[in-house]
């Protein structure tokens, strides 16, 4: 059961193990906070390493003797559009859930995240019927043959997510998984598993996965997840997450030489240039530093201009910020919700104590929102600090709130080696009337997404991921796909007799 009500009264969620919701092998539980106030919001079992280890083995089981693997893309991709229809039969609901679990304005899950996640399912349900099949060069070295790839499935794949965009992040680690023939255990962020949970349970009420294709494990990550990462049965480890953590799975990955694929940490440029339309620069900058408090990796942390806009810019930006509604994340009207816990907010607090120290400006924001509403949640101001000098820990580290770092540039050459003055690679924006050379620049950025004249728009056919310290791999569309399989050469010989062979040449025949 899934839904069982505790003595306090909160929905309490178990594992799910082999097709069936199961509780853990030990009382422990943890609970899940609405960090809007602070209150619980349901509790959760805790995974032992018996759990994980049930969950893997359900895994190994469906993947080496279940039909799964073996079914055809057409019959799976007719699973996933399945599963969309009925997560989409429950869209509002799935939005209210987000938005409570992970403090996210209800205008973002209810027009953007429940909708891309299904559109990400649909998308791999659509490749998954073009996929396994790939011709090659037609090739008479040393005879005529007829040579393929086929994609196959890896296998049990640990995929593990962060608690922010867990919705759509659930719907494109399981989405192209499946679509490919794996099977999956699952471990979502403990500081918001409750859309994974839903997710799950519309799995388990349609029946249409053979039992063991997919399983989830619930607790925390540095006991649960690294038992998870290390297991010997597990193929594949798709991790989102902190750079630092991530060091560590490809470390415990090694150990098998298991498959792994990192979408990690940002600290990403958005890059104006001198001809930029300013109304759409200064939308734009808003939508990408503060977008869900910035705590999204792509988030725009660093804003380049150049010193002829600087003070005009900054001057907007700020008169702009100053309108923006903080509140309560349920609320329409909210541009700006809590982040996602106490840790977290004292986290943003230190950086922008460590900005002060290091000389920059603080020019609006910089504090926590005063008033009752605010007093039991994480909320903190929208920030932007000017004078940041490339080499600054603000303007090289990932804060993961809604604190924006201004560098002025004098030429695009210096813009673009500021830009990439960076460990991470993960994604950037460049702002100008000029495509061509907008363009030009793009080029020369070394980010895995670069958008021009936009910021954070995902779409379910691009490759997302990172360069260098953003991780490796792909999420998304055909390269998504490509990275939960294993891919086999098959070579079938045309000719059908003795002569021309290879051995014929090399090896003396009788
Ligand atoms: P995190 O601390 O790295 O945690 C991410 C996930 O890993 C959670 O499920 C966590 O579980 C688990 N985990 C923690 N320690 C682990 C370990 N030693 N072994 C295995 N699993 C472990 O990251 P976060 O603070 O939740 O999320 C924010 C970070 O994610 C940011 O750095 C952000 O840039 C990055 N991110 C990247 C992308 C991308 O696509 N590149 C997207 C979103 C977020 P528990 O929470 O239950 O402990
Ligand atoms: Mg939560």
């Amino acid at each position: 059961m899934v839904h069982e009500h505790s003595a306090a009264e909160l929905p309490h969620y178990n594992l799910y193990i082999d097709g069936e919701w199961r509780p853990a092998t030990s009382d422990q539980t943890f609970t899940v906070y609405d960090p809007a106030n602070g209150q619980p919001l349901a509790t959760c079992a805790s995974a032992t390493t018996n759990d994980v280890d049930r969950a893997v083995m359900a895994a190994r089981t469906a993947f080496d003797h279940g039909p799964w693997p073996h079914t055809s893309p057409a019959q799976r991709a007719e699973i996933l559009h399945a599963i969309a229809d009925a997560l989409e039969a429950r869209n509002f609901e799935l939005a209210e859930i987000e938005s409570r679990d992970a403090g996210v304005p209800l205008r973002k899950t209810t027009y953007n995240d429940i909708t891309l996640g299904l559109e990400i399912l649909r998308g791999c349900a659509e490749l998954a019927r073009k996929h396994p099949y790939e011709p090659l060069p037609w090739n008479e070295l040393p005879t005529v043959s007829w040579n393929f790839v086929w994609r196959e499935p890896i296998g049990v794949c640990a995929q593990i997510i962060p608690w922010n965009y867990a919705f759509c992040m659930a719907a494109w680690k399981l989405g192209p998984a499946l679509a490919t023939g794996n099977t999956v255990v699952f471990k979502p962020s403990s500081l918001a598993p409750l859309s994974t949970l839903a997710i799950f349970q519309t799995i388990h009420e349609l029946n249409l996965l053979p039992k063991g294709v997919v399983n989830l494990v619930l607790g925390p990550g540095g006991e649960v997840g690294e038992y998870l990462v290390a297991h010997p049965a597990v193929d594949k480890v798709a991790f989102t997450g902190s750079t630092e953590v991530g060091r560590k799975i490809m470390a415990l990955a090694a150990q098998h030489v298991k498959r792994v694929t990192l979408e990690l940490g940002g600290k990403n440029a958005m890059l104006i240039l001198p001809d930029a339309d300013l109304d759409l620069v200064v939308d734009g900058v808003l939508w990408g530093a503060f977008y869900h408090s910035g705590q999204l990796c792509e988030a725009g942390s660093r804003l380049l201009v150049p010193h002829t806009l600087h003070d005009t810019l900054v001057d907007r930006l700020v008169e702009r910020v100053r309108g923006m509604r903080i509140g309560d994340p349920m609320d329409l009207e909210t541009d700006i919700g809590p982040l996602i816990s106490e840790r977290q907010r004292e986290k943003v607090e230190r950086y922008i104590a460590i900005g002060r120290e290091e000389g920059a400006t603080v020019v609006v924001g910089g504090g926590r929102p005063l008033g009752e509403a605010f007093s039991h949640g994480h909320y903190i101001e929208p920030t932007i600090f000017t004078g940041v000098r490339p080499e600054m820990r603000i303007a090289q580290e990932e804060i993961f709130g809604p604190v924006l770092s201004v560098i002025a540039y004098n030429d695009i050459g210096e813009a673009i080696r500021i830009a990439n003055n960076s460990i991470y690679g993960l994604a950037a924006s460049v702002w100008s009337r000029d495509l061509q050379h907008a363009l030009t620049v793009a080029r020369r950025i070394r980010a895995g997404t670069v958008w021009i004249n936009e910021h954070h728009v995902l779409n379910p056919y691009a490759p997302f991921g990172g360069y260098r310290q953003s991780g490796f791999g792909r999420e998304m569309g055909r390269y998504g796909l490509d990275e939960y399989t294993e891919i086999k050469h098959i070579h079938v010989d045309l000719m059908q007799r003795r002569q021309g062979r290879l051995w014929w040449d090399t090896l003396l025949p009788e």
